[in-house]
This record gives structure tokens, sequence and C-alpha cells, in this order.
């Protein structure tokens, strides 16, 4: 069953992100059954798209939820994830986010620094709790993927050395107040060579049986996540392959296995959808206008990322163009030099691949609501979030007018 673009854009005008949730659930399917063999937790990673529907599908298929800020921990109870499947990363906590993630009793705490892991210990004793925590491992290897998307490398803000790693766990081990559960590394984003996840996977497995031999036992090991999806032409890594080289590489440890997927959940079973305004020619160069822009899906502008692009109409006169939108920016647009038909005002424009970091990357930018979001799951469509009025957009400034 084939979503109709057209009939959702008369019933929700446009721009609007669709969803369907049953590639979701394919997906989930799909890493799920390839970690059969083990202990395994599949914690989405609720920035990709944080919809609290599309949290909710993917809780009632079992997901964990891997958070970066203590919203993120909140949505993912909000919809019903049980607070041991949700964790909790980012390199800059505040203190009243590692209160909270105490105070809620999620699985654990992430942190990826010595001054983290002191604040968290501290703020421990303060509320007399015992935080359990993991250790960001920086495994300083090169996930050959886009610079702005890895995160693996020393020269990344993320995560500590393997022998800051060791000394971390032995604090924890003296601590009163902490205790070590999980060791975790996450090397980038959109990875589509296995060769670099596997060596990571070496590193860490060698430092949790070195950790072993004092006496210091992990329950979990968190691969990351950064499994890519195809854009264009890319050739993915097998999941099943990555499994198994995942769990060829942990050896025997006994472990549960932790994955924090986002992308490869969401990614393509999103499509942003917007309508033609005008056409023009500035010089020699054409350029067709939509009524989405850079506020609304920005990985164009900040990634120079590809989307595939559809016009769907029967017009078979293509050109070269650049597809841009209303904002006032010459970085709004969501392709350039690419080649669609003539159009026409009210023509919809598809651009896939759009469920990851599309609408949570969203913003006002020029008083410019936030569009609305639809899911579409065995061949019914539901609005899962309203588009944003302008009411909405000046509720919180209005009352300070002077
Ligand atoms: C962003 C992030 C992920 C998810 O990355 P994807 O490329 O979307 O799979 C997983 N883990 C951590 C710690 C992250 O920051």
């Amino acid at each position: 069953m084939s979503i109709n673009f057209k009939e959702l854009a008369n019933k929700y005008q446009t721009p609007y992100y669709v969803y369907d949730f049953d590639h979701i659930t394919k997906q989930y399917e799909e890493l799920k059954g390839a970690f059969r063999a083990r202990k395994s937790l599949i914690a989405y990673a609720v920035k990709a798209n944080s919809n609290l529907s599309v949290i909710k599908h993917l809780a009632n298929l079992g997901a964990g939820a891997d958070c970066v800020s203590i919203g993120e921990v909140k949505r993912a109870l909000k919809v019903g994830i049980a607070p041991y499947k949700i964790i909790f990363s980012g390199v800059g906590k505040i203190d009243e986010e590692i209160r909270q993630a105490l105070e809620l009793d999620i699985l654990m705490i992430n942190v990826e620094s010595d001054a983290e892991l002191n604040r968290v210990e501290l703020i421990a004793k303060e509320l007399g709790k015992v935080a359990r925590i993991s250790i960001r491992v920086n495994p300083n290897i090169d996930p050959q993927t886009h610079p702005y998307i890895s995160t693996g490398l020393h020269e990344n803000k993320f995560g500590v050395d393997i022998d800051t790693a060791k000394r971390m766990y032995i604090q924890c081990k003296n601590s009163q107040n902490l205790d070590p559960v999980g060791i975790h590394c996450h090397i980038g984003s959109q990875l589509t060579q296995l060769q670099p996840i596997i060596e990571s996977v070496k590193i860490i497995t060698d430092l949790v049986r070195n950790l072993k031999a004092i006496k210091i036992e992990l329950s979990f090991m968190d691969i990351g996540g950064g499994l890519g999806i195809v854009y264009k032409d890319e050739v993915l890594i097998d999941t099943k392959e990555y499994a198994q080289s995942v769990l060829d590489a942990m050896f025997k440890l006994d472990i549960t296995v932790i994955c924090e997927p986002g992308r490869f959940m969401v990614g393509n079973a999103g499509t942003f959808v917007t309508k033609v305004l005008y056409e023009k020619v500035n010089g020699n160069k054409r350029f067709v206008i939509v009524d989405g822009a850079m506020n609304d899906l920005i990985r164009p502008s900040l990634y120079n990322a590809y989307h595939r692009i559809e016009v769907l109409n029967d017009n078979q006169e293509f050109s070269d163009c650049n597809l841009v939108g209303p904002v006032c920016e010459s970085g709004d647009f969501f392709a350039k030099n690419v080649q669609l038909p003539k159009t026409q005002h009210n023509d919809l424009v598809a651009i896939y691949s759009a469920g990851a970091y599309g609408f949570t990357m969203a913003s006002n930018y020029n008083t410019r609501g936030r569009v609305a979001e639809i899911a579409y799951e065995k061949g019914i469509d539901r609005l899962i979030r309203k588009r944003e009025t302008f009411e909405d957009i000046i509720a919180l400034e209005e009352e300070f007018i002077k």
C-alpha cells in the first residue's frame, strides 16, 4: 500500500511530514531479529524523531529509548517506555537533568567526561542515591562518514579515551554513590562501513575484560547507533552481518547488548511533502519555489544532505533547477542543480527519506509555524501533531509586550 500524498495534502494542507509506521515496525523487527541470539535491547535514539506517537509505536514494539536531554527522557516515559529501558546520554548534562534522571530511576546515565562523573556522584550523594553509570568511550576510530556526524575520533567532543574510562570505572567502584553497569560507544551517524564499528566493539570488549579482572563487572554493552540508510545509492551494512560481527567481536562476554539506532528506524519511513508556489528564472538559472523551507527540513542546508525528490505531476519535460523555499537565506534549498519537470502552481513535491532529523530539527525561523505530522499505518492516516498557528508561535512572548 502506498501513501496517497495528494489526498493527505487535501486533508491536512501542506507542507507536512508523513511517517509510514509499518516501515518503522519492519526496521525494528529486522534489527531485533538480528540480535536474537543474545540478550539485547534496541534503545531508539529519540532525537531522530521525537513525536510522541512515533516513540509510542516503538514502545509498543518493545523498544527502549536513548535520550540526550531530560525532555527526551520525559517523552519516553510519557508514552510508557519503562525506566529500566531508558538511557540518558550527551556531553553536557545540566545538574537539574542529572537530578531528575536519578529521581526517575532510569537504566543508566551515560557519562562522557570525568568532570561529569564527579557531578553525577555529588548529586547522587545529595539525593542519597546510587547512580547507575555507563561510560562513553571514544575509541579514536574514523567512522568514514560526514565530518559533522562523526563522533568517534579524539578530535570530536564525545566520550573519553580508554585510560580515562578505566580510571573513571575505578572511581565508580570506590564510590558509595556510583554503580558502573555499562559501557558505551557511538562513533557516528549514517555509517555504511562495518569495519570501524567492529574495531570499536573490540576496543571496548578489551576494556570490559580488563575491568572484569579487577572485579568491575558490567552488565550492558551499548554499541551505539549510526546504522546508515539509503538516501540515494548507498550500499548498506547488512543487519544480520552487523549483529553477527558484533557478537563475534564480543566473543563470550556475558553481557546484554544495547543498540541505539535513530535514523535506521525512522529515516526512510518519512516523507516531507510540500507544494509548488512559483517557478522563476534568474539569468539562466531556473528556480522552483515551494512552500516548505529550511526551517522545516534543514538537512540539505546543514549537511549538504541529499534527499530524493519527486514532483508529483505527469510532465515529462525535465530541466535543471534549484528547489528552494521562501526563507530569506541563500542556504534555503532542498536541492541544487537537480533535474525536475516543468511545474505548475500547487503541484506537490515529495522529499523522501525525511523521517530522521527532519521535524526534530525544525524551527520557527521567519515566523513559520512548524508543519503537521501524520502517521500512516495499515492504510490509515492520522494526525499526530497539529500544524502550529501564529498564536502558537507567539504564545510565550505575547504577555511581555510593553
Ligand atoms: C544520535 C545518537 C544516536 C543515533 O544515531 P543514528 O545515526 O540516528 O542512529 C545514538 N546514540 C547516541 C549517543 C547519539 O547521540
